[in-house]
């Protein structure tokens, strides 16, 4: 996508951190090897006089102490490519989101083991292997090598869409899915909902602090003659994923709108109950975003509307591949058409704002379609089963334009 124009430098970040990681592969293994080895022979004989279990203990420390010195080492050299990759791409270094050495080594490991799902202890990334499935949706080989190599480079680098619910199929697009979990905890309620979001974390300030956030109610809007917006959406994979905050479906590449000139890649797509936007003051029953990316990195999230009324074909095959499990990803054996998804009337309200969850990051194109598709009770009973009520509420429009197609 955006890291295509610098593939060549982006290939010599991957050989370090390649170099990096196997050398601490083959530092780590040996060392694992040994302390294993000695819980074995302490546990077999318990009684080994005082001058052995003192050399043991020695042996150990010497082993402990190299452990850290090779895991400092790795994480040097991990965070100055990191930080490489990043400036390469005209980026800010994310510092305090730059990723555990140690759980790219984790997920190598996992990777060579064999392991079918692997999670990080960390609170802030989880790590997660997904094994191959027959007849699973697949997605072309090269996004997935270099998807996923960019977020073990520089996850923050994809900010926004990697976090949290509008979490990115970046990561969908890759056979070892990364995905940061938006470091701490936020919900839409309580200790943790969203007035305490601006304080959770230094990333999330934007939450408090930004002039341009979403959603808002959209009202007194200038009626002009406003582009259409040219959906290029096609039958496609896709998997679901429960991310704890909503049901989020990441679709395979190949999927595209374009605007005033501009073309994004539809990333993932996610619902919220209620509506997070509102239409003169008034709510919906759920509204969807369709979450797109440019490959400058720019943000456009289309929202569809849902008002009760009829079933929703593409809801349905949404709910018919839910998981089970918080986290766990199920690709579904069909193509979804997400022109099925759409309004026949097309026109939209637009306006500047932000991610409607942390990191609330800002920038982010929003284009609301002015006319609600209809849901079933059925199919809204469900998704309230899971998530009640999922919707930041309104913010300031603070003096921001909003325009409305005629
Ligand atoms: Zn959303």
């Amino acid at each position: 996508m955006f890291f295509l124009s610098h593939r060549g430098s982006a290939d010599r970040s991957r050989q370090v951190l390649r170099l990096s990681v196997a050398c601490a592969v083959m530092c780590l293994l040996p060392l694992a090897q040994a302390s294993t080895a000695k819980d074995d022979d302490s546990a077999a004989a318990p009684h080994h006089a005082p001058s052995a279990a003192a050399a043991r203990r020695a042996a150990a420390d010497k082993v402990a102490a190299e452990f850290a010195d090779k895991a400092d080492a790795v994480k040097t050299i991990s965070a100055a490519t990191a930080a490489a990759a990043a400036a390469d791409l005209g980026n800010p270094v994310p510092r305090a989101k730059a990723r555990d050495p140690m759980d790219i080594i984790r997920e190598r490991l996992a990777t060579r083991l064999g392991a079918a799902s692997v999670r990080a202890p960390s609170d802030h990334a989880e790590v997660k292997v997904v094994s191959k499935e027959p007849g699973a949706a697949r997605e072309p080989a090269a996004p997935k090598a270099t998807s996923t190599r960019l977020a073990a480079l520089a996850p923050g680098l994809s900010d926004g869409v990697l976090g949290g619910g509008h979490a990115s199929a970046l990561n969908a697009r890759s056979a070892v899915a990364v995905r940061p979990v938006g470091g701490a905890h936020w919900s839409y309620e309580g200790d943790t909902g969203p007035a305490a979001w601006a304080q959770l974390q230094p990333e999330y300030s934007a939450c408090g602090s930004g002039l341009r956030q979403s959603p808002i109610d959209i009202r007194d809007g200038i009626k002009v003659e406003l582009d259409a917006v040219q959906f290029d959406y096609r039958p496609s994979g896709f998997r679901v994923i429960d991310n704890g905050h909503t049901v989020q479906v990441n679709v395979a590449a190949g999927n595209t709108i374009e605007i005033t000139g501009k073309r994004y890649e539809l990333v993932q797509f996610h619902f919220h109950r209620p509506s997070e936007e509102r239409i003169d003051g008034k709510p919906f029953d759920m509204v969807v975003h369709l979450v797109h990316k440019s490959v400058d990195g720019r943000q456009a999230v289309v929202a569809v509307l849902l008002d009760r009324g009829s079933a929703q074909p593409v809801v349905q095959a949404v709910w018919n591949n839910l998981p089970l499990e918080k986290g766990d990803e199920v690709a579904a054996k069909s193509p979804l058409d997400l022109n099925a998804l759409l309004p026949t009337d097309r026109r939209y309200y637009t306006y500047m704002g932000s991610l409607s969850e942390p990191p609330c990051s800002e920038g982010v194109l929003w284009m609301v379609m002015k006319t609600p598709v209809q849901v079933s009770p059925e199919q809204i009973g469900i998704f309230s089963r899971l998530y009640p009520m999922n919707a930041r509420p309104i913010q300031s429009v603070s003096g921001r334009l909003i325009k409305e197609s005629n």
